[in-house]
C-alpha cells in the first residue's frame, strides 16, 4: 500500500488536532438537547469515528448509504440513495457528516431530502473541501481542510473500494491509479 502513495497531504497528528477544534465547535455551536449525527457511509465513516468520539453531548448516529463515483475518480453526477429505509429525522436537528464535498450534488441531495423527511435543521460537516467550482451551491457549516482539486484518498476515502485505512489523507502515483 505504501509504494502506491505519492504524496501524504494530511498528516494523522494534523488531523486530530483539527478534529479538536471541530468538535468543540459543534459543543459550542450545536442547540440544546440530544443531536442526531448522520453518517454517509462509507466514506465518512473513519472520520465521523473520530470526529463524534470527541463531542460531548447527548447523540445518536444513524447511516447512509450514496453514492455518488461509482468507483472511479471522476463524480458520476447522479445520487442514488441505496438503503431500503430512511432515518427518522422529524423535528431534529441534524448533524450530516460527509468525507468530502467536491461537486456538491451528495450533500445538496442529501441536505434537501432530509429537509423533505422533516427534519428541524440540517447543519453540514466534511473533513475536506475541494477548491473547485461547485455543480449545487452548498457549503458545510463545519469544514476540516480545504484542498486542491485533485484525488485524494486515505482517513476513509477510497479508491476502487481500497486505502480507506490509511491514517492519513494522501494522493495516489499515477501507476497506482493505472493499476486500479
Ligand atoms: P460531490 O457529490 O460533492 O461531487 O462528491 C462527494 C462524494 O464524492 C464524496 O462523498 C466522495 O465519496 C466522492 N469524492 C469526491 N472527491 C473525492 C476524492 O478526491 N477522493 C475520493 N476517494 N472520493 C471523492
Ligand atoms: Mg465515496
Amino acid at each position: 500500500m505504501k509504494q502506491d502513495i505519492a504524496r501524504v497531504l494530511i498528516d494523522e497528528k494534523v488531523i486530530e488536532k483539527r478534529l479538536d477544534v471541530m468538535a468543540a465547535q459543534i459543543e459550542r455551536e450545536f442547540p440544546e438537547g440530544t443531536l442526531l449525527a448522520i453518517i454517509l457511509l462509507k466514506g465518512a465513516l473513519v472520520f465521523a469515528a473520530d470526529l463524534l468520539r470527541r463531542v460531548e453531548r447527548p447523540l445518536e448516529i444513524e447511516c447512509l448509504n450514496v453514492s455518488s463515483y461509482h468507483g472511479g475518480t471522476e463524480s458520476s453526477g447522479k445520487v442514488d440513495f441505496l438503503d431500503r429505509s430512511f432515518p427518522e429525522v422529524k423535528g431534529r436537528h441534524v448533524l450530516l457528516l460527509d468525507d468530502i464535498l467536491d461537486t456538491g450534488r451528495t450533500l445538496h441531495a442529501v441536505a434537501e431530502r432530509l429537509r423533505e423527511e422533516g427534519a428541524e435543521a440540517v447543519h453540514t460537516c466534511v473533513l475536506l473541501s475541494k477548491d473547485r467550482p461547485r455543480v449545487e451551491e452548498v457549503e458545510a457549516d463545519y469544514t476540516g481542510f480545504q484542498i486542491g482539486d485533485e484525488f485524494v484518498v486515505g482517513y476513509g476515502l477510497d479508491y476502487m473500494g481500497r486505502y480507506r485505512n490509511l491514517p492519513h489523507v494522501a494522493v495516489l502515483t499515477p501507476e497506482a491509479i493505472a493499476r486500479g
